[in-house]
């Protein structure tokens, strides 16, 4: 089972950021990485504590809240959750940067190879209408695929393991690429920590 997010209290909390404010530009610059994780995802935090008394969801993981409530308060927990594996997926760019074990067979044998793997999971996201997310996840045999949620949707509401995600929403790049969002997720390859991907993968 994947690691429960519970409240603190009765609050969730803002997930501090594991690297630097600058870590990782220029793909993701300091700036839009303040506003990104220190106003947007602190809203969204916000937001769900503020609806969480008399929701009947008091005390529960995060994970049960975006599989079990409906309307703002499934929007929020599901924001939530969603940059929450986002923003930990990352870490200062590297050159020659991939997948290796078990997560790399997995990727190869889902895709053909890693370069056809970010291909078309780049192209799903590029080509997203509106706001959301695109995902790679685990199904329950263990293989994987890429699916495009909107809004704040997650694939663990459809019975996947999430594993990887691009954040496609303005927000995420419009500072620093406005409307070439292509490019943004181009860039983003250099930022992956695949040693916690391949952690959400075996978890
Ligand atoms: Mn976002």
């Amino acid at each position: 089972m994947m690691e429960k997010t519970m409240p603190i209290d009765g609050l969730f909390q803002l997930q501090p950021l594991p690297y630097a404010p600058d870590a990782l530009a220029p793909a993701i610059s300091t700036e839009t990485l303040g506003f990104h994780h220190g106003k947007h995802l602190l809203t969204y935090v916000n937001n769900l504590n503020a609806l969480l008394p008399g929701s009947g969801f008091e005390g529960k993981p995060l994970e049960q809240i975006v599989c079990e409530s409906e309307g703002a308060m499934r929007n929020n927990a599901g924001q939530i959750l969603n940059h929450n594996l986002y923003f930990a997926q990352f870490r200062a760019p590297r050159q020659e940067n991939r997948p290796t074990g078990r997560l790399a067979e997995a990727i190869d044998a889902a895709f053909g190879s890693f370069d056809a793997f970010k291909d078309t999971f780049a192209k799903q996201g590029a080509g997203l209408f509106g706001s959301g997310w695109v995902w790679l996840s685990a199904n329950e045999d263990g293989g994987l695929v890429i699916t495009q949620e909107a809004n704040a949707a997650n694939p663990m509401q459809r019975g996947l393991r999430p594993l990887l995600t691009f954040d496609v929403w303005e927000h995420a790049y419009y500072l620093d690429y406005q409307n070439r969002r292509a490019d943004h997720l181009a860039a983003l390859w250099s930022l992956i920590d695949w040693d916690t991907v391949a952690q959400r993968l075996e978890a």
